[in-house]
């Protein structure tokens, strides 16, 4: 209840102020559907930048495409999403809701470990420092039992889907009479597969008509391309391509806000591999893109791997990056080993070569391929439910703070003169003159300076300049730092550094390194 208390606020906060507003809503809305309003563009570009350059700025061997988001039929015949890209579907005949089968499942699994994890705090209360974990998990005979639902749950799931047999996740729904949340029933239909994808059609007249679909992923736009950009950008393997772009699908559920949406934004990094090299890529990529995620200086706890045994159609190995959002851990980021099952299939379907020639050795053969794949929304939506706080202060207020980090924050400064007159107006639009070429800056001359403050605080703005008097006598102005509401005075060449070592990307992509 807690949580999806804390889901409303955020949802609710982000509309108030300016960061994700519902699509279309002056007709009710589409559902699953959102836009971007101006302190969200904001955010939502600094993500992406942070993305984009951590990848194609500072690795000499990643380069960046931009491919269209419609593609020819075929790629994905090819890439298996015609065949596979299916979710399995079940509903609920007395609520008449719809859920993906796969996460009832995992749902299930999640709460037998919950309950583990109390069943280990409750002993741990009790023995106090004579506690030992690792031989209560052993040797409880409560633990052992759940453990064993566990892995039989997860055992039966994974041969059920990996054999495309629907009735056995069906009958395994119903034997642990698993519950609609809505209707709290178990009468369920059978299981279907829906396939994700949208169609939309290309041409206007009927027989040059052909049927297209709106790309579920970016990488396609990658893999079709690969060779030419390896070509004209002389890369050497091992080297990455990377992408920013719309990605859709239909999804079955889409709730949560913008975790789960039809219409996506995706930033993902194909990285090209010599064969038999992908355990040690695989690695390197986990831990370099867990890096990323922690170098924004969230708590680490609120991160952690879970490595995939139930695998797509392409993939040798696949892990996420899960999130402890305001619903529990879910997928962040996933970091998949592909092998050659994309080229190849390209290759197979459109008759052409596609190997890359390696001129050291002499040889052409097919890269294998580490994927990083995550989602702008997604991560929009783990940076602002990490930053929400509702502080009670010492003088017994409260206050609602946005606390983004500072380098991706959509507004860095704001300038707010704290009287209409004796030209504090102009000294303030000086100063925005000087530094809005370096950073986005906001002015405010309404209110009083504390609900001004407020106003800040609630976008996430890391610094207010207030001029006041004293500018006019010495030049300099009070700085508010964001987080400790801590004030102090400073001039024009602080300011100038503040901007240069807290505010670029600069020091985070420098961490990178
Ligand atoms: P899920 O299991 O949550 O459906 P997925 O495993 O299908 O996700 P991928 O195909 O690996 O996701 O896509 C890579 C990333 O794209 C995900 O980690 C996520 O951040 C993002 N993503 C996928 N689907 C959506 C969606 N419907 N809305 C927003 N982001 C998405």
């Amino acid at each position: 209840m807690e949580e999806r208390e804390s889901l409303k606020k955020i949802v609710s906060h982000s509309k108030e102020y300016g960061f994700v507003i519902p699509s279309s809503e002056i007709y009710e809305g589409l559902n699953a559907v959102y836009d971007y309003a101006h302190n969200g563009v904001l955010l939502k570009n600094n993500i992406r930048d942070y993305w984009w350059k951590s990848m194609v700025q500072i690795n000499q061997n990643i380069i960046g495409v931009d491919s269209a988001i419609f593609m020819h039929p075929k790629t994905w015949i090819a890439s298996g999403h015609v065949e596979a890209f299916n979710d399995p579907l079940i509903d609920n005949k007395d609520s008449k809701k719809r859920y993906r089968a796969d996460v009832l499942l995992e749902n299930y699994i999640e709460k037998q470990k919950n309950k583990i994890d109390k069943e280990v705090l409750k002993a741990k209360k009790r023995y106090g420092d004579k506690f030992d974990e690792n031989e209560f998990i052993n040797t409880n005979q409560r633990v052992q039992e759940l453990n064993t639902r566990i892995k039989s749950t997860n055992k039966r799931m994974v041969d059920g889907f990996k054999k495309n047999n629907l009735k056995e996740i069906e009958n395994l729904i119903n034997e642990l009479e698993i519950k609609c949340p809505v209707s709290g029933t178990s009468n369920w239909t059978e299981v279907r597969q829906f396939n994700l994808m949208f169609k939309t059609n290309l041409g206007a007249s009927s027989d040059s008509n052909m049927e297209l679909f709106l790309r579920p992923e970016t990488a396609q736009g990658i893999f079709l391309n690969y060779l030419t950009l390896q070509k004209t950008s002389r890369m050497k393997i091992p080297f990455g391509i990377a992408q920013t772009g719309k990605a859709f699908r239909n999804e079955i559920v889409a709730r949560q806000f913008i975790f789960r949406m039809r219409e996506f934004e995706q930033m993902e990094m194909q990285f090209f591999i010599k064969p038999g090299t992908q355990e040690q890529w695989y690695k390197e990529w986990k831990d370099k893109r867990m890096k990323w995620h922690l170098s924004l200086g969230f708590e680490e706890k609120k991160y952690r791997f879970h490595d995939h045994e139930k695998l797509s159609h392409y993939a040798d190995a696949a892990s996420d990056i899960e999130f402890n959002f305001p619903f529990g851990f879910k997928e962040l980021e996933g970091i998949h080993s592909r092998t050659d099952f994309d080229l190849k299939s390209h290759e197979k379907l459109s008759g052409k070569k596609i190997q890359y020639f390696d001129t050291d050795k002499n040889e052409s053969y097919t890269p294998y391929v580490i994927e990083t794949s995550i989602g702008l929304d997604r991560m929009f939506l783990s940076v602002l439910s990490n930053a929400y706080f509702n502080e009670t202060l010492e003088d017994g207020s409260s206050r609602v703070v946005l606390k983004i980090p500072k380098q991706i924050a959509p507004i860095k400064l704001a300038v707010l003169p704290l009287l209409k007159k004796d030209g504090l107006l102009e000294i303030a639009k000086e100063l925005i003159n000087e530094f809005s070429s370096e950073v986005n800056l906001s002015y405010d001359e309404k209110d009083a300076i504390g609900r001004r403050y407020r106003r800040q605080d609630a976008i996430g703005t890391p610094y207010c300049v207030t001029i006041d008097h004293q500018t006019l006598e010495d030049n300099t102005f009070t700085l508010r730092d964001r987080d400790s509401m801590e004030q102090k005075r400073i001039n024009n060449k602080d300011l100038k550094n503040i901007i240069e070592k807290e505010l670029t990307l600069n020091s985070l992509l420098n961490n990178l390194k």
